[in-house]
């Protein structure tokens, strides 16, 4: 069966807008991103077509390949685990980075965005559910580490992300959605100097509606726009 990117992606509009006036929130305050890993380029540009703005890429060697042949019409933004060493190859492909999880490796990005003139966006990965196998820092270091990435220059960290544990069932997530949004909350009530915490990516195609209602301001949607990954 063909995936129809243009038709899903309405779809999912209608549910976003759903989700948002259930919650009193307006759908516009929530950014859709369509994650493309091991997408085609052509499948990613109907995607671009149907008003996609933003587009996730998880793996280093796959983005090299793929965003210099689509180009920047949409902002790239890298979801996916980062190796410091990998770091010079993504300063000029992305422009947010969401994983964001050691202060090495937010210096990193600091040094390699200044050398070639960029700015990066960024948000901290916290692990809120303590899952061994999972991403991200411990969210009772967050808030000291926010302040130390907070002193680099050619960084700005705009919020924060999270992955819940796989679940089938979308309730199961809220509560990890939740302790996202309460450690933002805290960590804004710091009012650390020259940071934003604007930004909750949180949402996937399983959750995304739960996450709406808990606060979300960008879903990470690959599934669901462009079908089953192979
Ligand atoms: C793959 C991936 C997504 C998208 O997952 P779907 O279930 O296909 O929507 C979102 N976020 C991260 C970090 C991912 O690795």
């Amino acid at each position: 069966m063909e995936t129809d990117i243009s038709s899903n992606i309405s779809l999912i509009r209608q549910r976003i807008e759903a989700a948002s006036a259930r919650s009193g929130r307006d759908p516009r305050s929530v950014r859709l991103m369509a994650v493309s890993k091991t997408v085609a380029p052509e499948r990613i540009r109907e995607a671009l077509e149907a008003g996609i703005t933003l587009l996730g890429e998880n793996y280093v060697q796959e983005a090299r390949e793929k965003i210099p042949a689509i180009g920047h019409a949409a902002e790239w933004h890298m979801i996916g685990h980062l190796q410091t060493n990998k770091v010079k190859y993504v300063v000029n492909l992305f422009d947010w980075i969401h994983s964001v999880d050691r202060l090495e490796l937010a210096r990193e990005l600091d040094k390699r965005a200044g050398q070639n003139n960029r700015r990066l966006n960024v948000l901290i990965e916290v692990n809120v559910s303590g899952e061994e196998s999972k991403n991200g820092m411990e969210p009772d270091a967050a808030l000291e580490l926010v302040r130390q990435v907070s002193l680099l220059p050619n960084i700005s960290v705009r919020g924060l992300m999270t992955m819940p544990p796989y679940s089938d069932n979308p309730e199961n997530s809220r509560p990890y959605f939740q302790a996202l949004r309460k450690l933002r909350d805290e960590i804004s009530a710091a009012a650390v100097p020259n940071i934003r915490m604007d930004e909750l990516s949180m949402g996937m195609t399983d959750d995304f509606e739960v996450a709406i209602e808990e606060g979300t301001t960008i879903i990470r949607v690959g599934r669901a726009i462009f079908g089953k990954r192979l």
